[in-house]
């Protein structure tokens, strides 16, 4: 079975807005795929929709099994632990430090401690930070930050990882430092990684599958790399 399966889904705001319109898409495990298309196209709530931030009005979102459509809010919480998720804003918690901040989503779900030490180093390996496991946020540049919400999100294996607009407040060389951390963990440990983004040369250069979202349409699905050098066709 797919990982997402999304069908005839809908998606209009209270006021009025269709931000997602006769959506239908599925993603199988293990892919890595781009959601493009201009601002205010749809892209975020389509992605919101996959871990449950917004409900479909119509239609149906399977994300790994789970209905999403129609699960409880009480039960939420047991989508939101095969999802790891990275904003464009880092959103790290500025008292505690880097280790703690990829610790304490273990924590809270009430993990031992000697289970939660080699997961969080392995999480900070895999970003290239585990010298910085004692710094603060505020101690580490923009790139760095990014990384270590990139732990953060993988850090107790989900089979989904969500990026939206990952590399957003970054610069170009430090955006591809991102991307390519993100490539290997999709060749490494097989997570799906859905990244919704503006840009252009990421998504040229990494030849993935891109979604463009037109107007909250799914305008286009190139099954494998540029965008560019199918629309010129
Ligand atoms: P993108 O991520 O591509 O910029 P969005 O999904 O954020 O697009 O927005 C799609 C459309 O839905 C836009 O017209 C936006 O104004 C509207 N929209 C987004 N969120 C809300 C909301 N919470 N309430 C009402 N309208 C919204």
């Amino acid at each position: 079975m797919n990982l997402i399966e999304v069908k005839n889904c809908y998606k209009v705001y209270n006021n009025g807005v269709t931000a997602v319109a006769d959506f239908n898409v599925s993603i199988e495990r293990g892919e890595f795929v781009f959601v493009i298309g201009a601002s205010g196209s749809g892209k975020s709530t389509f992605i919101k929709m996959l871990y449950r931030e917004e409900r479909p009005t119509s239609g149906r979102v399977d994300v790994g099994g789970i209905n999403v459509a129609r699960l409880r809010n009480s039960k939420v919480y047991k989508l939101r632990r095969k999802i790891g998720i990275v904003f464009q804003d880092f959103k790290l918690l500025p008292k505690l430090t880097v280790y703690e901040n990829v610790a304490f989503a273990l924590e809270a779900i009430g993990m031992h401690t000697k289970e939660i030490r080699p997961k969080v180093i392995k999480a900070l390996e895999n970003v290239g930070l585990k010298d910085k496991a004692r710094s603060f946020p505020n101690q580490l540049s923009g790139g760095e930050q990014q990384r270590v919400c990139i732990a953060r999100a993988i850090v107790n294996n989900p089979k989904l990882l969500i990026c939206d607009e990952p590399t957003g407040n970054l610069d170009p060389d430090i955006s591809n430092e991102i991307v390519n951390i993100l490539e290997k963990i999709n060749k490494d440990s097989g997570t799906t990684i859905i990244m919704a983004t503006h840009d252009r040369e990421i998504v040229e250069r990494m030849k993935k599958r891109v979604l463009l979202i037109d107007n909250g349409v799914l305008a286009k699905d190139y099954a494998k790399g540029s965008y560019k050098v199918h629309e010129s066709n």
